[in-house]
């Protein structure tokens, strides 16, 4: 028999094994290997039922995704599918890990479930841009119900096994998956159960069928959050023909929508997102086997908008925190943020209720730095200034036990400049967490000239765990993500003058499918801040500084670059901004032009992938994929556009280069002139791609 699938007997019961780790993916020989053997045994006279398993950590996890894209090799997981459906005798799916994807798929063809009391079930292929392939829109449905089908399939969320018995989608929990596979197969011999086809059962779309708006409630529901992705309202059609269209012709159709997204940008752009990832987890240039430090304990400094966010995320993952300030009125203000941020999130029924007490109980408040005395790791959170930065890091030096991890939340400052400060600068780096701290999952890790690889290597494992994710990076002014969102702000305030207005510039980018415009989002941050920095270093910048000297510092004063209406997020255009620009232009004698989206969108993007071009070529970033998951974790780019590196090789290198040397020219901006690296990449018309092939190759 195959060697990833095996066949043994029990008695009168079949036992298939699928054996091939890591997580028993459906890779061509796993499928011929059950076809196979289920097939066999369904021949063999002495079976009376089989069942179906996994060895190794997990059942079935999905699809071998290193085989989409090429030629698809028999059996098509339907086949197999099919086999369990149709076989003449029982067929049970017994489950432990996580059963996703094709993996709940093959569970569905089977005519039974049950699975371990930890086991997950889940079809989130739309989390790849696809949607299940085989079946599972159809067999989901009438297993559980349209409403749970839309839950799991559009909005791609598993379910545990508790729920999946509550909704019918296994028969029972069972301690043992092999032996408790067996006696449920023996009980359904005994009392001579009809097999249950799904594909026959509409017994449960009965409710969705005779009032459909059951059914278009549920995705109306799922798809708030969806905008601009195809997969999720592709997935909804799909699971809607469980409603409308015959079984077999919904498969048909389903294969069709599954081929199509395939084959689109979007989830070929999910699918490198995914890749991305995991890449990025794997740091360049530490040696092998090195080992993170132990961490017990962390202290974070400063209980502001930053520390606070970072002491929840903490606390979230089970991590004791010492929170440390200045006095005591900034530490109770931070803490009461944190008590009620956690509160808000329980009553939303994110948490379990007796969750913000627990996690706060984990938070131990402080007013000295003398008490980050117990920390192994520190993360100092205090105002973005070198002076105090380096007046903590002094004091840090005297009271952490050695071999502490000193990290700064630094936006831009340089950490060799902070580290040399201390007379251990081999443990000093930069975790540098984004807003919200306890929500946004991008955390930069700075590696500075004298980091020490197993203090890095503690910053990377310790972001894991608290299920942020993680990207080592080099010391430079703004990093990754702020250094190439400069490169952006620089185009965006120069539009102001030739002619846009706030509300056009951000309706470009917001229709792109960043969450944000620049303008929001920088009356969101607070404009005072930029100004304040301005200001201390002697420049001018006339619109926004006009701005915040007639009081408007963004959301927090209600008016900014827009206005807003109060206890609202939402910006409103304001004539007054309008005029405020159209005079100042006039004022310095600048003749303002019609701009047109396009321009926008191109000068937004194009200077930010110029910028990228250069962190790489300077090795601040160690691949082009790690700056895409800068963006798509830091800044909210669209999953669904990969990422700006990866978005620039959609585009063409070439195309962007010829763009920025003719912006560079028409806007008399040298700034834009095409990155070293990008111009050669554009001439010998390569992609940011094909270098980190070679470089991988290498
Ligand atoms: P904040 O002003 O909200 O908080 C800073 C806190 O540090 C204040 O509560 C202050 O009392 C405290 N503090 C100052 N000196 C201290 C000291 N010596 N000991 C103990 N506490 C001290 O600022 P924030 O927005 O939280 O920013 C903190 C850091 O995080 C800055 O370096 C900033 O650049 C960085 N950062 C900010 C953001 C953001 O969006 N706000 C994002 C990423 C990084």
């Amino acid at each position: 028999m195959s060697e990833v699938v095996k066949l043994e007997r029990h008695d009168e019961i079949a036992i298939v094994t699928v054996d091939s780790p890591p997580v028993n993916a459906l890779s061509a020989a796993v499928r011929r290997g059950i076809h196979e053997c289920v097939k066999k045994a369904a021949a063999d006279p002495a079976v009376k039922a089989i069942v179906l398993t996994c060895a190794g950590r997990t059942f079935i996890a999905g699809a071998d995704i290193t085989e989409f894209g090429k030629p698809p090799q028999p059996p098509a997981l339907s086949e197999v599918i099919s086999e369990l459906e149709n076989s003449p005798k029982p067929t049970i799916a017994a489950i432990h890990g996580t059963a996703l994807g094709g993996g709940l798929e093959t569970a569905l063809g089977c005519h039974f479930r049950v699975a371990v009391k930890e086991a997950k079930l889940g079809l989130p292929e739309v989390k790849l841009g696809l949607l299940p392939g085989a079946g599972g829109t159809q067999r989901l449905p009438r297993a559980v119900g349209p409403e749970l089908a839309v839950k799991m399939i559009v909005g791609g969320d598993p379910i545990g096994a508790a729920e999946a018995l509550k909704h019918g989608l296994i028969e029972e929990i069972v301690e043992d998956r092999v032996q408790g596979g067996i006696a449920f197969a023996r009980k359904v011999l005994a009392e001579k159960r009809p097999l249950r086809k799904l594909r026959d059962d509409d017994s449960k779309l009965k409710a969705a069928r005779a009032d459909r708006s059951i059914f278009t409630n549920a995705v109306a529901a799922v798809t708030k959050r969806a905008r601009g992705l195809e997969a999720p309202f592709a997935a909804a059609d799909a699971v809607g023909h469980s409603l409308d269209t015959p079984f077999d012709e919904a498969l048909k159709k389903e294969r069709e929508g599954f081929l199509k997204l395939m084959n689109g940008d979007q989830s070929k752009a999910q699918r490198y997102a995914f890749f991305a990832e995991r890449e990025a987890a794997k740091v360049a240039g530490v040696p092998e086997g090195t080992k993170p430090r132990n961490v017990a304990r962390v202290a974070i400094i400063g209980a502001g908008t930053m520390g606070g966010g970072i002491a929840m995320s903490f606390a979230s993952a089970g991590i004791p925190v010492t929170l440390i300030e200045m006095s005591d009125e900034p530490l109770k203000r931070g803490l009461g943020i944190m008590q009620k941020n956690y509160e808000a999130t329980a009553a939303r029924g994110g948490i379990p209720a007796d969750a913000p007490a627990k996690r706060m109980g984990l938070i131990t408040g402080a007013v000295g730095l003398e008490n980050v005395k117990d920390a192994d790791l520190i993360i100092e959170a205090v105002f973005e200034t070198m002076a105090v930065k380096k007046d903590v890091f002094t004091k840090l030096d005297q009271f952490a036990k050695p071999g502490a991890v000193l990290a700064s939340n630094t936006s831009y400052l340089n950490i060799n400049e902070i580290a040399a400060v201390t007379k251990r600068p081999q443990d000093v780096l930069g975790m540098h967490f984004f807003s919200p701290a306890n929500v946004m999952k991008l955390c930069e890790i700075v590696r500075g000239a004298k980091t020490a690889p197993d203090a890095l290597m503690t910053a990377v494992s310790i972001a894991k765990k608290i299920a942020k994710v993680p990207v080592v990076v080099g010391v430079c002014d703004g990093f990754v993500g702020n250094r190439m969102l400069a490169a952006r702000s620089k185009q965006s305030e120069k539009f102001l003058f030739e002619g846009a207005l706030p509300q056009q510039v951000d309706a470009v980018v917001t229709k792109f499918g960043l969450p944000m415009g620049p303008f929001a989002m920088g009356d969101l941050a607070g404009l005072d801040i930029g100004w304040r920095s301005r200001k201390d270093r002697g420049i001018k910048s006339e619109i926004a500084d006009a701005l915040c000297e007639a009081g408007r510092f963004g959301q927090k004063t209600g008016k900014g670059y827009y206005k807003y209406e109060s206890g609202s997020r939402a910006p409103l255009s304001d004539p007054d901004v309008e005029k405020l620009i159209v005079d100042t232009c006039a004022r310095l004698g600048l003749k303002r032009r019609e701009i047109s989206d396009d321009e926008i969108l191109e000068r937004m993007i194009y200077p930010m992938i110029n910028e990228g071009a250069r962190i790489l070529d300077e090795g601040i970033a160690a691949r082009p994929s790690d700056i895409d998951v800068v963006w798509l974790y830091g800044y909210g780019w669209p999953i669904y556009r990969g990422g700006p590196m990866h978005y620039a090789d959609q585009v063409g290198l070439k195309h962007i280069a010829d763009r920025l040397s003719y912006y560079a020219k028409a806007t008399n901006d040298p700034s834009l002139e095409p990155a070293p690296l990008l111009k050669r990449l554009a001439s010998e018309g390569k992609t940011f791609a094909s270098l980190a092939a070679a470089k991988k190759a290498a």
